[in-house]
C-alpha cells in the first residue's frame, strides 16, 4: 500500500518532468531508482499539505503518501525561528537518502507554507525548481526577480545566492539537484555577501 503511493509519486513527478524541457535540459532521469522503506517522520506542514486542494497529479499524489513521508527540514530553530519550522518542510523523493535511492541524481518535494519568507540561501549542489503547485516570488542573485506559479521554473547554479517569499497561498515544488556536491545541505547567512 504505502509502496504503492510512494510509486504514484514517482509516476507523477516523472510526467511533470517529461514535460518539462527545462527538467530534461537540467539532468537525466535516473535509470536505477530503487524503493526504499524509509521511516515515516512528519512535520506540522503535513496537516495543511493534506488540507491544500488542487488538482495537480503531483500535488495529489504528494497529499496521499503525506503521511508516510519521511520529511525534513534543513534548519533549526535558531535559524529560521519557531513559525517557520511549522509551516515548511521536504521530503527526498529519489537521491541517496531518497524514498527511491540512487547516486545518480536528486529530487524532492518541497513545501512552503503561505506568508512565508525563506530567506537568501544557498549551495555548492545546482538546482532547479518546477512549482506544481501555488506561487511564490523568486528572488535570485543575478536574475530578475519573478512571481512563479505551477508549471514554472527556476535554476539555481553552484552558490548563487536565492531567497523565496509566500504570498497569498503557500507552494509545494519538485526539485532536481545535480553536481558534484549533491549531498550537501543548503547553507543559510548568504545575506551578508549580498550587501
Ligand atoms: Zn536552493
Amino acid at each position: 500500500m504505502k509502496q504503492n503511493l510512494f510509486h504514484e509519486l514517482l509516476h507523477a513527478a516523472h510526467q511533470v518532468y517529461s514535460r518539462s524541457d527545462a527538467l530534461q535540459k537540467f539532468a537525466p532521469w535516473p535509470s536505477e531508482l530503487m524503493y526504499v522503506d524509509k521511516p515515516e517522520q512528519s512535520v506540522p506542514a503535513v496537516r495543511q499539505i493534506k488540507r491544500w486542494a488542487d488538482t495537480h497529479p503531483l500535488h495529489i499524489a504528494t497529499q496521499q503518501v503525506a503521511e508516510f513521508g519521511n520529511w525534513k527540514q534543513t534548519y533549526t530553530e535558531d535559524e529560521v525561528g519557531f513559525g517557520f519550522l511549522q509551516d515548511y518542510g521536504y521530503l527526498e523523493l529519489y537521491g541517496p537518502d531518497g524514498h527511491f535511492q540512487t547516486y545518480e541524481g536528486r529530487a524532492y518535494i518541497g513545501y512552503w507554507g503561505r506568508g512565508l519568507y525563506y530567506p537568501w540561501h544557498r549551495h555548492e549542489a545546482e538546482e532547479i525548481y518546477s512549482v506544481v503547485s501555488g506561487c511564490g516570488y523568486f528572488e535570485s542573485q543575478g536574475t530578475e526577480p519573478a512571481l512563479l506559479t505551477a508549471g514554472d521554473t527556476r535554476m539555481h547554479y553552484s552558490n548563487q545566492p536565492h531567497a523565496l517569499t509566500m504570498r497569498d497561498g503557500p507552494i509545494l515544488t519538485f526539485v532536481l539537484w545535480r553536481g558534484t556536491a549533491m549531498a550537501g545541505l543548503p547553507l543559510m547567512g548568504a545575506t551578508s555577501s549580498l550587501n
